[in-house]
């Protein structure tokens, strides 16, 4: 199942999420955000993202930049990673890159500072407590879905001159996306 993705003004994007505690039906609804997630060719996923407070993510690598590819996303995946309860227990270095989100679609801010390496301990679909050791682009991805459990969005980590000039950049996209949120809310409520 595809879920419609939460944009930019949905009041769940701002709220922290609650703690996963069923593992029940996990891997149903893990499987439905990994395909919500390939139609719209993202690389990362969290539930507040489809409606759900709950401190879940999905993320893949991929082999290949998927960028311009016309194969299926499925088909360049190395690793799926099914992410509940993450905590980050190490942060080491500091780098600046891109980042954009499915839920602010289109938009993206350059030099985003994220810390170089993480460790993140959490939960597997099963319940599974593990523990990841993450650089580079992963960490990156990690640390901006776990901030989206928190309510965090990534042009939040950008210092604040930089900040107020992509708020200012895309203030008629953003107006746009806050109407289509409310739309899409007022559509599922109508359901
Ligand atoms: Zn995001």
């Amino acid at each position: 199942m595809i879920y419609p993705i939460r944009l930019y003004g949905d009041p769940v994007l701002r709220k922290r999420a609650r703690p996963v505690q069923d593992f029940g039906g996990l891997k149903k609804l893990a499987e439905d955000m990994l395909e919500t997630m390939f139609a719209a060719r993202g690389v990362g996923l969290a539930a507040p993202q489809i409606g759900l407070s709950e401190r879940l993510f999905v993320a893949v690598e991929y082999a290949d930049e998927p960028e311009g590819e016309e194969r299926p996303l499925r088909d360049l995946v190395r690793r799926i990673y099914v992410v509940a309860n993450p905590v980050i227990t190490h942060r080491e270095g500091q780098v600046e890159g891109l980042e954009g989100c499915l839920s602010l679609p289109g938009l993206y801010a350059e030099e985003v500072p994220r810390a170089e390496r993480i460790r993140v301990v959490y939960q597997d679909e099963e319940g599974q407590e593990r523990t990841l050791e993450l650089e580079g682009y992963m960490a990156r991805v990690f640390q901006h879905e776990v901030d989206h459990l928190e309510g965090i969005l990534f042009f939040e980590r950008l210092p604040k001159a930089k900040r107020e000039a992509f708020l200012q950049e895309h203030r008629a996209e953003l107006a746009r996306m806050q109407k289509e949120a409310r739309a899409l809310l007022k559509e599922l409520s109508q359901r």
